[in-house]
């Protein structure tokens, strides 16, 4: 039943598959929406559904304040409420006073322990006690994202991960966007394709990949967050979905 879930949801319309991800699931499920493109396509689609998912995201200190006006609007748009993670502030004077304002340009270690303490203790938190985590994780945005499942058992948080917008592309989710009038970030016309904090993200020259923009001085193999790794600091490959979908 859950494998089948998990390969039911490519076929089904977008709307269709929150709907179908809500009703084989119990308990909470949390959608972790960062306001790019595919998180507010996927938002627009949760609303639409009526499916009873709660929104969270991770507000680092470092984002954009495009991504902020865009949170409020969003909020007012779909007459949602999207709860708010912020990282410990402890851990952030600690690494500010060790590291400096933008010590996370020093290092991979650097930068690291700044997504830990700003995103992947956070993340912790928001996903605590959830059975489903919704995130809007696209196949073609990375070479690691590719072999991604629609619905995966994530052992390190203990629930099922799902990826309903998968199979979309980029101008998919642009042209979804554009047909039903969904707001989105500014920053994506001038350039920033895949956005996060403000100091790690660049706009990308036609032509470069998607997330070239981000953390764009480090290794290309070495790109993802944290969010979306195991505690290996691979990123997490697909596991056969077994138990939580009845
Ligand atoms: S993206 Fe940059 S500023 Fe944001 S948490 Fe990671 S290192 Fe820190």
């Amino acid at each position: 039943m859950t494998i089948a879930l998990a390969q039911q949801l490519p076929g089904l319309a977008p709307v269709e598959r929150i709907r179908a991800i809500r009703a084989a699931l119990g308990g909470e499920i949390v959608f972790t929406t960062s306001f790019g493109l595919e998180d507010q396509v996927l938002t627009h689609l949760i609303a639409e559904s009526g499916a009873d998912i709660a929104f969270a995201t991770l507000d680092t200190g470092r984002l954009f304040p495009e991504t902020h006006a865009l949170w409020a609007e969003t909020e007012a748009r779909y007459g949602i409420k999207v709860f708010a993670y912020a990282p410990r502030h402890e851990a952030v004077e600690d690494y500010v006073a060790g590291n400096g304002i933008n010590g996370f340009y020093a290092s991979l270690e650097a930068r690291k322990a700044c997504c830990h303490i700003r995103k992947v203790e956070p993340l912790g938190r928001a996903l605590k006690g959830a059975s489903g985590w919704i995130t809007g994780l696209r196949a073609d945005q990375s070479a690691a994202r590719h072999d991604t499942p629609f619905a995966e058992e994530n052992a390190q948080y203990g629930l099922v991960k799902l990826n309903p917008l998968l199979d979309f592309t980029r101008d998919d989710a642009l042209a979804f966007a554009k047909a039903h009038d969904v707001p989105i970030n500014p920053l994506h016309e001038r350039g920033f394709l895949s956005i996060g904090c403000a100091p790690c993200t660049r706009a990308v020259e036609p032509g470069e990949p998607e997330r070239a923009g981000r953390w764009w001085w480090e290794d290309e193999t070495k790109k993802e967050c944290g969010l979306h790794v195991g505690p290996d600091g691979r990123f997490v490959r697909p596991e056969p979905v077994k138990e939580a979908f009845a």
